[in-house]
């Protein structure tokens, strides 16, 4: 009995966890902007509390007397994975003072109002201490939990178990070696693609409402799960049976919200498709950020900006916005909804140049953790960056440096998951299409049950039960490779601009 008590356990902790993730939720989306304070104070209470239940000799026993008793448990069992994980989970926690633990959760919890005020503000200096402090802090954390590495990789391993910068600087190589000259083929050819249909006024009630027809077309069950409103998107999850998508309405620039719901709908399809038997169990989320991101990017790119997809679609989003769209033929849709071109924000980027902004992220803070580069001169080495791998530079630091919210929660490590996610989307979309060779015309007929079945039996329901290396190996047959990636990109865009 002794593995059932240990769960039973780790539940309580989880659900301390998903009602945090619910103060969270909520933090980013409904709450009153000068609840921030206490709000931080209740996030780190919660924190604190499953913490310190986590790594409670009470705990610490369990695990420990399950581990004894699971040598009747096959190798490769589910049983086995969830001890594997709940072993992993332990040795990171315990090896981090609580009080480190406090600090984190709190500092980052203000650093992020703090960074959401100064981001409106192009005021990079009022977030710039708060950015010291997190990476003191997420150094302190890195020599704690994994002293014997580099800083970067400890953080890195949360967010990717196993993976290492000198793993990601060949993969990142070859990207950054394939997609200089691809952005400069691509502008050399001189075809002019327009972003101005895209550019026109768009209601942000009509969008909401398109979006939650595609997001209803494509399977997102809505009995199950949310579309709110929030700075920057984002999924979360409480249960398997509430999972949240946010996005932002611009009124602009139609791509956001709607390539932004498709990619936090990858996200949720990932959560709610986990075997409901992992339910509140170690294996009950995606395995990695990495093979999560590969969902949100294979629904927002490899589906979603699909000539098959407007195919379907186009219309109805014509009917949508008459007066903007009824006008403009779907191949000049389709091509606008692919243009390559630099530009600053990370979010917007097209999919040719997107990695460069990992790319420049990955080095950055690689070196602001090593202290080989300040937060003051942050900024200038930012737009340096920039305008090497892209020939431009913000005009200010809101379209630069604190564009994105990762920084403002100590989520260093974090962004070449964005890029994994980007291989990894192609890797599986090709062994989807091997397996059902109808998947592109079941696209252009709003057929995605199949697409969705394949990747519910391939990835989402082994949650964290396979490590990410096993899991793709047992998914595609073949490890993670840039191959079919640069492949898709190759194609897609040498068609699209006649290379
Ligand atoms: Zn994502």
């Amino acid at each position: 009995m002794s593995l059932p008590a240990l769960l039973d356990r780790l539940a309580d902790i989880h659900n301390l966890d998903q009602a945090g993730a619910l103060l969270n939720w909520d933090q980013r989306t409904y709450m009153p902007p000068r609840g921030s304070e206490p709000r931080a104070k209740q996030l780190a209470t919660l924190a604190k509390l499953s913490h310190d239940l986590l790594v409670s000799q009470q705990t610490q026993d369990l695990l420990a007397a399950a581990e004894a008793a699971a040598t009747h448990f096959p190798s490769g069992s589910k049983e086995r994975a969830m001890l594997r994980v709940a072993r992993r989970n332990m040795d990171k926690a315990t090896k981090v003072p609580t009080a480190l633990v406090v600090a984190l959760t709190e500092t980052a919890s203000r650093a992020e109002d703090v960074w959401q005020q100064a981001r409106a503000d192009n005021n990079y200096p009022a977030f710039a201490p708060w950015l010291d402090k997190l990476l003191d802090l997420k150094r302190q954390y890195a020599a704690a939990v994994m002293p014997n590495v580099p800083i970067f990789d400890a953080l890195l391993d949360d967010f990717e178990e196993g993976m290492t910068a000198a793993e990601l600087n060949p993969l990142f190589d070859t990207l950054k070696a394939h997609g200089i000259p691809l952005v400069a083929a691509i502008q050399s050819r001189g075809k002019k693609i327009s972003s101005d249909i895209l550019t026109q006024h768009f209601d942000p009630a009509a969008q909401q409402a398109f979006c939650a027809f595609i997001l209803k077309e494509c399977g997102f069950p809505f009995d199950r799960g949310r579309l709110d409103t929030s700075v920057h998107p984002f999924c979360t999850n409480f249960s398997q049976n509430d999972v949240r998508i946010t996005t932002r309405w611009e009124p602009n620039w139609l791509p956001g919200a709607l390539f932004g719901c498709l990619h936090e709908m990858g996200h949720a399809f990932y959560e709610l498709n986990i075997a409901p038997e992992y339910e509140a169990t170690p294996l009950a989320s995606g395995v990695s950020l990495g093979v999560h991101e590969s969902q949100s990017r294979l629904w927002e790119n490899l589906v979603g900006r699909s000539r098959e997809f407007w195919i379907r679609y186009y219309t109805h989003l014509q009917k949508a916005f008459p007066s903007q769209l009824s006008a403009i033929p779907l191949d000049a849709f389709y091509e606008s909804i692919n243009r390559v071109a630099p530009s600053f924000i990370r979010v917007e980027a097209d999919e040719v140049t997107y990695n460069l902004h990992i790319i420049l992220r990955y080095e950055m803070e690689q070196a602001l953790l090593n202290r080989q580069l300040s937060v003051t001169d942050a900024p200038a080495a930012w737009n340096e960056k920039l305008h090497k791998y892209l020939g431009i530079t913000p005009p200010t630091d809101r379209e630069g440096i604190l564009q994105d919210v990762h920084w403002a929660f100590g989520g260093f490590g974090y962004f070449p998951t964005y890029s994994l996610g980007n291989v990894l989307a192609a890797q599986l979309f090709q062994s989807a299409s091997h397996d059902l060779p109808t998947l592109r015309t079941d696209i252009q007929s709003g057929h995605f049950a199949g697409l969705l079945d394949w990747l519910r039996i391939h990835v989402h329901q082994h949650g964290k039960r396979y490590q990410p290396r096993a899991l793709v190996l047992q998914a595609t047959g073949k490890p993670l490779s840039t191959d079919a990636y640069l492949n898709y990109l190759t194609d897609k865009f040498g068609a699209i601009y006649r290379l």
